[in-house]
């Protein structure tokens, strides 16, 4: 499953695999070489690429990366929900979960993940509606036997029958989380509205649609399933390493090429859309989540195709504009919505695609609806007669160009994953350039998509809970009604708007230059200027110092929210007016590659980030208007999206959820959600006035610039800031929030009944020794223990989907512990499950041999050791120590170098003092969901119930 983010744990926990024996290849000795353009890359990007075609028709690009520490391979196949059999609904996505478990080289179901463990792997896979994608990531020296391992998916997977069983309940656990949310539910309504086509299919599956039924037998339906899609024709590899292309040609042809081609043909999808039916329709449609929106969907023809000259990114840049005059601009400025988003998906239905606008909409917006439309309506309108123009396609290509000349590398596990998805929609040798490439200005291609832009093509959704209903959702928890858009209303949309509507005005900040100005002889982050209330460091790249990049952190310290429930509201109220009332600057930016936003924490941080040529006319903007014009209007409709905000998260996963919980109860400065809804309906307007006049008149501001800064560039930053910073500012000592201090037999518990169906708890006992030396074990064994946690649990119990173990850390000390979100049992019973794999874990960590435990070692060295592939990666250890005011800037390497030090007997004392442990101090979170709301909580020994944080916070010991 895709476009969802799981916390890492859970994403890099996923299925089973094999033995240990060498797979043998008689595969011809080379590959075809078929009369390929050579792959069009950055001149940022120095690794080496090649595309082959395998004797078996599987292309497949060889990137040479002679820097890596990991190697990583992706292989999709072109076939996913729309060729689902009506019997087997989800058989796709369920193929997918069945291959992780066991092939005829390496039969053992939980091989594959025990491999990837103990070499620093990581694996996944993806379904969607005309892909299936599988993925996985290594250290180097595993890599032929993780390719020998995972090709054999593909060439002869077990299919076990007694396990069809075991991961349809699997299946089951992944939609039982996901059947409250949202996006999977209109997205279902999207395709059961489009009649007889094949996209209207269930996408994940359960228990009642996989199965044996009358004339349909699981197990043999996955068989068939299988034989007949997958064929080496229809799949594409990404293969990535530290290798030559040479010797990367030679693995791919070793492992790949023994595929099966079947010589099928490409399954694609023909079945038209019948407008007359299916368009022109208004759906009402009430969501799980308290939220008030308006999008306008048009279905589109397939034009990916077309990606030379991007048609829809030029509508979608006009339509989705924040500039004045724009709908985005002039509907905020009326206070009718919070939000404007304008994309298209072209294949979104398979040969059919969505353009879509979507609307935050406030009280007032609701209200006018209809209005709200006609006006998105007359704007089309005026984009076919006036902004068809070449301005706009220069705009667009220096934007893209600009990002493509110096593109940074990301991971190389979503990297061959988005290369190989790639592939199946374009040549391969575009597979990476084609978001970026904009070939020439196509007023036909641009006129084609304006011209679906219409109400024969058009639907509308209402989403609200306010909505009328009269149908609900089968495999989803929502409920609609769907009625036809009447002429009348039609006509409307032709009438001129009371608003003038422009188009919009050209950036300004697109960067011109793009010298490196930094002193790059610096070699430790140092402070540059430094006055009474005012730190400013700079710290050049040390890793990519041809980067004309940089990232601005701008940190304004103020320790009101620490102990108040009300400036803690106030600061969230701040942020979200301020991200409101600079969407035009933040929209221009981002197309100029730069990026501006503010968050809240002990005080504010206002950042900034990008091409650095133009952050100082950007930054003179950000900070022009930080305090915000604040209304009884618009403050009272933060306040509705606040508010809204806090309980709609009662209303998301219930693991993350438990997260949530357990973060708030370690942390000072958190309050209960009821209290911060309490306290933000008892304020006003004037209450942020004072608010923000008070922080900016208190505080302390430190600044940390990291890249392409020169001492004038950060001389003009300090110069802003006395600008806008009163003169009589009081200097605050700096402080940022403590963490509970754990105590040997202390055990914190929290319990709350939640509104989704599933249990969810996080469980965790403290080692009583702070610093990097158990912070170290801690990851070692979580590497190791999370494995078996998922094999027992998920593989062979069919308990959860969502299920793992992790080792925290807080502020100084280390944590150990489970989570799980599980349909199956309730608190208490889970609960008991988790202490009695406590003891059963004991015996599987008492003969780990030492050879074993010097492999998960140096796997997991090479993971940490692994250096930052782009400036992020590189900033992020820096600021963290920075905000905690560790100038040695080295907790990485102390981590590293006591990960050095780390012995097998200091894993299995480590774990002694942890979960074994009855004295450790512990930290138990249950989320009890409305399916066991009838059963009890689980009462631990010496626990402490903690109800209200701030009281608790008040007392407790902080470290
Ligand atoms: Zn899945």
């Amino acid at each position: 499953m895709k476009r969802l983010v799981l916390s890492s744990a859970v994403s890099l926990a996923l299925l089973s695999g094999c033995g240990s024996q060498m797979v043998t290849s008689d595969a011809p000795a080379t590959a075809q070489q078929a009369m390929q353009a050579s792959v069009v890359k950055s001149p940022n990007d120095n690794r080496s690429y090649k595309v082959i075609t395998l004797p078996n028709q599987l292309e497949v690009m060889l990137i040479s990366d002679p820097t890596t520490e990991k190697s990583a391979a992706s292989l999709s196949v072109g076939v996913g929900l729309l060729h689902d059999p009506m019997t087997q609904q989800g058989m796709a996505h369920y193929l997918e979960h069945m291959l992780f478990l066991g092939t005829e080289n390496y039969p053992d179901t939980k091989g594959y993940s025990e491999f990837m463990t103990a070499n620093g792997g990581a694996q996944n896979a993806y379904t969607w509606l005309d892909i299936t994608n599988y993925m996985f990531s290594v250290n180097n020296d595993a890599v032929d036997e993780a390719l020998a391992r995972f090709s054999d998916f593909f060439k002869a997977p077990m299919l076990y029958p007694e396990y069809t069983e075991k991961e349809k309940s699997a299946v089951n656990a992944e939609w039982s989380m996901r059947r409250e949310m949202d996006f999977f539910g209109q997205f279902k309504l999207a395709r059961n509205l489009l009649g007889d086509h094949p996209a209207n299919r269930f996408l994940i599956g359960n228990l009642e649609s996989l199965g044996d039924k009358e004339g349909s037998n699981l197990h043999e339906e996955t068989v068939a399933f299988y034989n007949q899609y997958y064929s080496a024709n229809i799949m594409k590899v990404a293969l990535l390493g530290n290798q030559s292309l040479a010797e990367l040609e030679q693995l791919a042809v070793k492992h790949f090429s023994s595929i099966k081609n079947k010589e099928i043909a490409e399954p694609d999808v023909t079945a038209t859309i019948d407008f007359a039916e299916v368009g022109g329709k208004r759906i009402h449609y009430v969501p799980n989540q308290d939220i008030k929106q308006l999008n306008l969907e048009f279905i589109i023809d397939d034009n990916s195709d077309q990606f030379a000259v991007k048609p829809n990114a030029f509508v979608s840049y006009l339509l989705g504009s924040e500039m004045p005059g724009t709908p985005a601009f002039v509907l905020k400025e009326q206070g009718l919505i919070s939000s404007l988003n304008a994309s298209a998906d072209p294949t979104r239905y398979g040969n059919y695609g969505a353009f879509t606008v979507n609307l935050n909409l406030t009280d007032q917006g609701m209200q006018h609806r209809e209005a709200i439309t006609a006006l998105l309506m007359q704007y089309i309108e005026l984009i076919k007669t006036e902004g068809v123009d070449e301005k706009y396609f220069q705009e667009i290509r220096t934007s893209l160009a600009n990002q493509f000349r110096f593109l940074e590398k990301s991971d190389e596990f979503g990297y061959v994953s988005n290369l190989a998805e790639a592939m199946q929609n374009r040549p391969a040798e575009m597979a990476i350039a084609a978001p970026f490439h904009y070939d020439a200005f196509d007023a036909d291609a641009i006129r084609a998509v304006l011209d679906q832009l219409t109400p024969e093509r058009l639907r509308i959704w209402y989403v609200s809970k306010q909505e009328p209903h009269d149908s609900e959702l089968h495999y989803y928890n929502g409920k609609y009604k769907v009625v036809t858009i009447s002429d009348e209303e039609q006509a409307r949309w032709q009438q001129p708007s009371d608003l003038a509507l422009h188009l919009p005005a050209v950036n300004r900040l697109l960067p011109e230059n793009f010298d490196i100005v930094a002193d790059t002889s610096r070699t430790t982050p140092e402070v540059v200027i430094e006055e009474p209330g005012l730190e400013i460091w700079h710290y050049p790249s040390q890793l990519f110092t041809d980067q004309p990049r940089g990232v601005l952190e701008i940190h304004i310290n103020n320790t009101a929210a620490l102990t108040s429930a009300k400036a803690d509201v106030l600061l969230s109220i701040w942020r979200d007016l301020y991200s409101l009332q600079q969407s035009a600057l933040m929209t221009e930016a981002g197309i100029a590659g730069m990026g501006v936003s503010l968050s809240t924490g002990t005080g504010l941080t206002l950042s900034l980030g990008g091409f650095t040529d133009k952050q100082p006319a950007l930054l003179e903007q950000a900070l022009a208007s930080l305090k915000v014009d604040v209304n009884a209007q618009n403050f009272a409709q933060a306040i509705d999206r606040y508010v809204r905000a806090l309980k709609n998260q009662s209303k998301g996963f219930a693991y993350s959820q438990a997260f949530g919980a357990y973060s708030k109860l370690l942390r000072e400065g958190s309050f209960n959600t009821e209290k911060l809804i309490a306290t933000a309906e008892s304020l006003s307007e004037v209450d942020l006035q004072v608010f923000m006049n008070e922080l900016m008149a208190a505080n302390t501001l430190r600044v940390f610039a990291f890249g392409n800064y020169d001492q004038a560039a950060l001389t003009n930053v300090a110069g802003e800031l006395r600008a806008v910073f009163p003169s009589s500012r009081q200097v605050t000592d700096y402080q940022t929030a403590r963490f509970w201090q754990p105590a040997a037999g202390t055990t914190l518990v929290w319990q709350q009944d939640i509104e989704a169906a599933d249990v969810a708890l996080v469980d965790v006992k403290v080692h009583p020794i702070p610093g990097a030396a158990t912070k170290a074990q801690g990851r070692l064994l979580a590497a190791h223990f999370s494995n078996i946690v998922f094999d027992k649990l998920r593989t062979e119990e069919q308990l959860a989907y969502a299920v793992g173990g992790f080792s925290p850390g807080i502020d100084e000390y280390t944590g150990f512990g489970m989570f799980i979100q599980t349909p199956e049992k309730d608190v208490a019973a889970m609960q008991q499950r988790f202490e009695d794999f406590h003891a059963e874990y004991q015996q599987v960590l008492a003969e780990m041999s030492e050879a074993e435990f010097e492999q998960l070692k140096a796997s997991t060295l090479v993971s940490l050791k692994e250096p930052a592939k782009n400036l992020r990666e590189e900033v992020a250890p820096l600021l963290n120590d920075w905000y905690r005011e560790k100038y040695s800037f080295d907790s990485k390497q102390q981590l590293i170098a006591a990960m050095e030090q780390v012995t097998l007997a200091d894993l299995q004392s480590f774990y002694q003092a942890t979960l074994l442990s009855d004295d450790a101090a512990r930290i138990n979170v249950q989320m009890r969901g409305t399916k066991f709301a009838d059963k009890p909580f689980a009462d631990l020994p010496q626990q402490t119930k903690v109800n209200d944080l701030q009281s608790f916070h008040q007392q407790m010991k902080k470290q």
